[in-house]
């Protein structure tokens, strides 16, 4: 009998982010309602879906004398036990000869983005869903006006005596109570910390998040009313929340002063750049480097902070708001405020201390990087070659959902 090494994805940690499927260069990962699965007969052991998968989940690898096919993953509610190696068995590729396989995939799909060389170390996974720490909202109140269309919350959540260390750009997950329909417990749901490091009110062992209310209509125009979103944005003061993590190693704050950071978001994906911006203003508020800001919104109504944000000093943050929706305005979307900026956002690219981040809406980063792109063209410079050097120094991060 033969063992082999498989890869699989472990049920009880996924939060179901979908971040894996993405990342497959071949496609062989794929999920149903309950499970995402690996399929083995394409898996090819590249590992270019580990790093940026933020639980773990997709470093699983065990031994088993068959695959185990799709449908048997699909059942999973927690791996199946191991098969042990025998005396004198073959047995398919030990760690060693994966990771030799994964350095050439990886670096022939870009690699993993380190974090910032002076980023703070983070603390991930210190809270999973068997044992998350327990957290009481400390106040929720609605950003958006109450005439806008999203409902977006920034919800504060204190943990008391339990310590949960975060940096500025981590997430964390809210485990929302209740079974789904086939009475299972819910997935973990993720959102970015939207304050700094030393809490939402300083030296409090607290933090905030920034959700929005999804609500979708499905195929059949069926109204879905999202389990963890609704479940954050209607807690009250006082309520006892399950939260798991910190997650996330490479999106942080560069911590040096130096550091110009580039910040590009549309909606909730302005939460970790409020916790950088806290940070500057708190620890460091006359640095040499540079924050620049480019947000998107339908309207100034939907723009999460919009008043805190027109408050803070030009000397602090350099702010460029879009609006898509305005009657009688033309549309306007982050890319076109970065042409706009052209001069300068191409200084920045010069400079060996800058730093770009993405975040908010799946798919915005077609249109950042083209206009980033455009920016090159115009003023001489080749952004191939410039994207591939921020990425390689920890200096080029996205996240979108
Ligand atoms: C790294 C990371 C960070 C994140 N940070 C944040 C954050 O800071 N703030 C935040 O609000 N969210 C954030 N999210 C998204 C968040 O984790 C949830 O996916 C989101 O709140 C929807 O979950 P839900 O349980 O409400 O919806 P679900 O119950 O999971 O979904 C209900 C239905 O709505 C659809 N749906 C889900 N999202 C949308 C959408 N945006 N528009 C239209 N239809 C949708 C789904 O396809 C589904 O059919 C983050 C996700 C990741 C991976
Ligand atoms: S190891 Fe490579 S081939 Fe296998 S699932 Fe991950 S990314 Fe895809
Ligand atoms: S948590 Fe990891 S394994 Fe699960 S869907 Fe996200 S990236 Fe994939």
């Amino acid at each position: 009998m033969e063992l082999k090494r498989q890869h699989l994805i472990d049920p009880v940690i996924c939060i179901r982010c979908n971040t894996c499927e993405e990342t497959c260069p071949v496609n062989a990962i794929t999920h149903d309602d309950r499970n995402y699965v690996v399929d083995a007969s394409i898996c090819n052991n590249c590992r270019a879906c580990v790093p940026p998968c933020p639980t773990g989940a997709i470093d699983s690898w065990l031994m088993s004398s068959r695959p185990w096919t799709l449908e048997e993953q699909f059942s999973w509610d927690d791996l199946p036990p191991e098969a042990k190696l025998e005396e004198g068995l073959e047995s398919g590729p030990e760690p060693a000869e994966v990771t030799a396989i994964i350095d050439v995939a990886t670096a022939s799909t870009g690699g993993r983005v380190p974090p910032p060389f002076s980023a703070a170390h983070p603390y991930v996974n210190v809270y999973s869903r068997e044992s998350p720490a327990t957290a009481r909202v400390a106040g929720n109140f609605r950003l958006t006006d109450p005439d806008a269309e999203s409902d977006i919350h920034h919800v504060v959540l204190d943990f008391g005596i339990r310590p949960f260390p975060v940096l500025e750009g981590q997430s964390i997950g809210i485990i929302p109570p209740g079974v789904d329909d086939k009475g299972r417990p819910h997935n973990i749901r993720l959102y970015s910390v939207a304050s700094p490091r030393d809490g939402e009110r300083p030296h409090h062992n607290n933090l905030a998040v920034t959700v929005k209310r999804v609500r979708a209509k499905d195929d059949s125009g069926k109204l879905i009313e999202g389990i963890g979103s609704n479940y954050v944005c209607d807690l009250k003061k006082g309520d006892q929340v399950l939260v798991t993590g910190p997650f996330g190693d490479t999106f942080l704050m560069p911590n040096h002063p130096e550091a110009n950071i580039v910040m590009i978001c549309t909606g909730t994906g302005a939460a970790p750049f409020r916790g950088f911006t806290e940070r500057r203003r708190r620890k460091a508020p006359d640095a040499a480097g540079k924050l620049l800001l480019f947000f998107g919104a339908r309207t100034p109504g939907e723009l999460p902070y919009c008043g805190p944000l027109m408050k803070l000093p030009p000397s602090l943050i350099d702010v460029n708001l879009a609006y898509s929706r305005v009657p009688g305005e033309p549309k306007q979307y982050v890319q076109d405020k970065m042409r706009e900026r052209d001069t300068d956002l191409a200084a920045l690219l010069k400079s060996e201390h800058s730093y770009i981040y993405i975040c908010g809406l799946k798919g915005m980063e077609q249109g950042v990087e083209e206009a980033l792109s455009d920016i090159c063209r115009l003023h001489d410079l080749n952004w191939t070659e410039i994207r591939a050097q921020l990425r390689r120094e920890g200096r080029y991060h996205v996240e979108t959902y």
